[in-house]
């Protein structure tokens, strides 16, 4: 249950003051390390990185992808979910887009799939060709018109089939050869071992009256193994969250994600210690009140307090301070990351929420900073950028190769934007339509970047989790939590910081 201290807006607050007398000093990762402890810990594998994203999702590892245009997408969240961590598809697409990127991920393996991908029996070959591709599946299931399974065809019965004209009944193992479990009363085990002994790839599930309900792959089953960290919901499906604004479809938006099963939905805004952000929480926790929402961004105390009043299950704290952001430097506004994550985390403790630390994170000494500041998991952008799970072609310039990354504030982002929501201004022609906009009124406040890239994404997060791991053990912590309790921070100074980089030596060989 969240306890929120009672205390109102921003009136009186230390924030308010307008004189330059007695102001405290912000500081951010560089301005400090964390002092070596006395450590037990004999290996980084003894120690625990688990913790949660909000009260009721927990991670096996604090990393979030940031719902970014080239960050976020459902690579990206697969390959998130399956180290521990979590993707959030971001929301510069259509509605349905969206939707069809959470589906994706959360199809993408099951303990038991629901409803698999089936055909009637007057399709074609063509048509189970086609619906493999689309999907991406090994195998198909034909079913009657009552929804009864008649066979199954996987892209074995396929692979020299010419006749691509032919029915499906032609081909498939059908019905009477093809060993099923009854949906409901076979546990994964048992699934297991049918298929151990039957020597099968894909046992389908069926209910009494033979219609079919599920289906168990061979491919799930050893990605159990071979993933065995990852993300899952409680039927085994890979957690994702996606991304809704403030404005326009936003809660037709949260409406239909939440029904296609997202886990948790995060609500974006780049100042959200607003009234925009706050009526938007309300509303959607009133509409789709099961699901975990994330509000943000916000830096200050209050900011926390208000967000956690409105039902935030999650605060995300980081004003300007993103690689690719320039909210500090056009407004003039914001607070170094560090001093944010400690002053939204005593709100955030006291009320039972949690705190993403977002933006800013360069390595994984950042990331164990955070956490020893009070946050319970940290969002990452531009790190992430550069792999093959983000969104976007690989660049050259010269013979090295780069991706190109962006602010979701940038000029790019927005003129992308207008012009597939069919409103950037002059696209249409002359006649000025309604809700067009005009760039040149556009005040952006992120940057468009190309970052160098790094391959797959899986081995810059085991990086980044390797690189904690051995934080945790200087810190002589064998969890999050006793980081919390252990973790000392010291400030170095200008000197201190040169001397904890490679120095005096040339690295580029
Ligand atoms: P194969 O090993 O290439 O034959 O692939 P499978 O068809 O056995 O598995 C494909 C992957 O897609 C598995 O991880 C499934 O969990 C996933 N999947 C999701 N929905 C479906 C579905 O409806 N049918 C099948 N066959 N696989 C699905
Ligand atoms: P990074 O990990 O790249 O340092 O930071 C990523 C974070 O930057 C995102 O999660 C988001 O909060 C923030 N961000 C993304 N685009 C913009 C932008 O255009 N402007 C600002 N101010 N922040 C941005």
């Amino acid at each position: 249950m969240k306890r929120v201290p009672l205390s109102s807006s921003n009136k009186g607050k230390p924030s308010a003051r307008k004189t330059l007398a007695n102001l405290r000093t912000g500081l951010t990762y560089d301005d400090v390390l964390l002092v070596p402890r006395y450590s037990r810990i004999r290996s980084r594998h003894d120690v625990d990185t688990s913790t949660k994203l909000t009260p009721k999702i927990a991670l096996n590892i604090p990393i979030i992808s940031a719902n970014m245009d080239t960050v976020t997408e459902g690579e990206m969240a697969v390959a998130l979910a399956r180290e521990g961590g979590i993707g959030i598809i971001h929301r510069f697409m259509s509605l349905d887009e969206q939707v069809a990127q959470v589906r994706r991920v959360k199809r993408t393996e099951s303990i038991m799939i629901e409803s698999p991908y089936a055909l009637g029996l007057d399709a074609k070959l063509f048509d189970v060709r086609k619906m493999m591709r689309e999907k991406n599946v090994g195998g198909i299931l034909i079913i009657d018109g009552k929804g009864k399974l008649q066979g199954i065809i996987t892209s074995r019965d396929l692979r020299f089939e010419e006749d691509l004209n032919a029915p499906v009944t032609s081909v498939m193992t059908k019905r009477k050869d093809l060993v099923v479990a009854t949906w409901g009363k076979t546990s994964i085990d048992q699934a297991k071992k049918v298929m151990e002994d039957m020597k099968i790839e894909k046992l389908p599930l069926v209910d009494s009256k033979d219609r079919l309900r599920g289906l168990v792959t061979a491919k799930d089953i050893l990605k159990r193994k071979e993933f065995p960290n990852a993300t899952k919901d409680s039927k085994g499906r890979l957690r994702v969250g996606a991304a809704v604004g403030v404005r326009g479809d936003f809660l037709d938006r949260a409406k239909e994600l939440a029904d296609s099963d997202v886990d948790v939905l995060v609500l974006d805004i780049a100042h959200g210690h607003s009234d925009h952000a706050i009526d938007a929480i309300k509303k959607i926790k009133k509409t789709v009140s099961n699901i975990e929402l994330i509000a943000g961004n916000i830096a200050t105390p209050e900011g926390a307090r208000d967000l956690i009043r409105a039902g935030a299950d999650s605060i995300k704290v980081g004003v300007g301070s993103g690689s690719i952001c320039i909210t500090r430097i056009v407004t003039g506004s914001g607070v170094p990351q560090l001093t944010a994550i400690s002053d939204c985390s005593r709100v955030a403790k006291d009320s039972g929420v949690t705190l993403i630390a977002d933006g800013g994170i360069r390595n994984s000494g950042d990331i164990t900073k955070s956490l020893v500041a009070g946050a319970d998991s940290v969002m990452i952008g531009s790190l992430l950028a550069g792999t093959d799970e983000s969104p976007g072609e690989i660049v050259f310039r010269g013979n090295q190769r780069y991706k190109v990354t962006r602010g979701m504030a940038s000029m790019a982002a927005r003129r992308d934007q207008l012009e597939r929501e069919g409103r950037l201004k002059g696209i249409k022609g002359e006649m000025q339509n309604h809700g067009e906009e005009d760039l040149s009124d556009y005040v952006p406040e992120g940057v468009e970047a190309i970052v160098p890239y790094k391959g797959g994404a899986v081995s810059v997060i085991r990086q980044l989790e390797g690189g904690l791991r051995s934080g945790l053990s200087y810190c002589g912590a064998s969890s999050l939590r006793e980081l919390r309790s252990n973790g000392q921070f010291i400030r170095i100074t200008d000197v201190g910081l040169v001397e904890s980089k490679p120095h005096d030596v040339i690295t580029e060989l």
